[in-house]
């Protein structure tokens, strides 16, 4: 008799017959496995939810009074006939891929992933499995990270710069995982660090797990701005440019993503700045990872689907793309960015629709 798979792929989400779970849905369901708590991984509705320890608090913080349930990274559970366990991403703080056990075959979802340890999130651990789910937000050759230290210190350099010449830095950056990034690599020693109240509200939650942030001033109607000239402000890009930004007065802006790799995107933010710092893996990462975890078959979810599952099939993976409510590096709102990569990246990618798949 032919066996069920491990996971399916559904309209609600990915799902485990055996275990009757589902991984990251985008519909209300019974039990839902999280990965992280990024909106478009971890939302509103599901009766029951379970993540790691360290996801808990910023999923509590963002979707409020749910039944939570957490455990440990590589602890199992067993959920009917499954065997699940979290294993760290690496995107950001608490992110996990779920390794999902059944009758001695195991497939994992890796939801968002980065390889390269960012000091701040539980380094990525390569999980072997038969099957392997994977993003592909920057599944180009054309993205290539430089090493973060590199991107620390020109941020520094900028910064120090701008307060040189009487200006506020201002860096927009998602208040989930690359906010604190930015912060954790900010050298105090030039000034003080000003937050937004959505980065501020997510490093409250992230300084009582015990995450170590340097010392922030929140943005309060009443401060006075002019009296921290010099200062840097990290915002969620949404806010640079808008009359919140206005009261700092003279002001250089930039923008810490894997996009500002691209151009094309970098020119129509109009920031000062683009900073490429990115909580997803690169081209050469994603393949390395999926090269580590000795699957055979390979489900891409978002990113550059159909070029990344092309080029897998070309070097001898069983690779598919499937459809899912995922998406790729949240420089604004999704929807705001929605364009072809222009410049830098192949010609096909835009053909292949990817630049929209990501959302970003
Ligand atoms: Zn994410
Ligand atoms: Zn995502």
């Amino acid at each position: 008799m032919t066996r069920e798979p491990v996971l399916t792929f559904t309209d609600r989400g990915i799902y485990c017959p055996a275990g009757d779970f589902y991984i990251d849905p985008w519909r209300p369901v019974d039990r839902a496995l999280i990965t992280h708590g990024h909106a478009d991984h971890a939302r509103d509705g599901m009766r029951r939810y379970l993540a790691t320890h360290a996801a808990g608090p910023v999923m509590r913080h963002r979707l409020g009074d749910i039944t939570l349930d957490t455990v440990a990274f590589g602890e199992e559970r067993r959920i009917g006939d499954a065997t699940v366990s979290f294993h760290p991403a690496g995107h950001v703080p608490g992110s996990a891929q779920i390794r999902v056990e059944v009758g001695g075959e195991v497939w994992v979802a890796s939801g968002d992933y980065k390889t390269t340890p960012d000091g701040l999130s539980e380094p990525f651990e390569p999980v072997k499995c038969h099957a392997f789910i994977t993003e592909s937000t920057f599944g180009l050759p054309v993205f290539k990270w430089q090493p973060q230290q590199e991107i620390v210190t020109a941020i520094n350099e900028w910064w120090a710069a701008n307060r040189a010449a009487g200006r506020t830095s201002m860096i927009g950056a998602y208040s989930l995982g690359k906010a604190q990034r930015v912060l954790d690599a900010l050298d105090p020693d030039i000034g003080p660090i000003l937050t937004h109240g959505a980065v501020e509200n997510t490093n409250a939650v992230m300084r009582e797990q015990g995450i170590v942030l340097p010392d922030t001033l929140r943005v309060t109607p009443d401060l006075d701005a002019k009296a921290h000239a010099g200062a840097m402000v990290v915002a969620p890009p949404s806010a640079l440019g808008t009359n919140w930004s206005r009261r700092f007065g003279p002001v250089s802006t930039g923008f810490a993503s894997g996009w500002m790799a691209l151009r094309g995107i970098r020119r129509r933010r109009s920031g000062d700045r683009g900073f490429v710092l990115s909580d997803h893996a690169d081209w050469d990462e994603l393949n390395r990872a999926i090269r580590e975890t000795g699957a055979e078959r390979i489900f891409v979810t978002h990113g550059y689907t159909a070029i990344f599952a092309r080029w897998l099939n070309e070097i001898g993976y069983d690779a598919a793309v499937v459809e899912t409510g995922y998406e790729g590096d949240s420089l604004d709102d999704p929807g705001e960015l929605v364009e072809e990569p222009a410049g830098d990246a192949p010609r096909d990618a835009g053909a292949a629709g990817a630049a929209s798949e990501t959302g970003a």
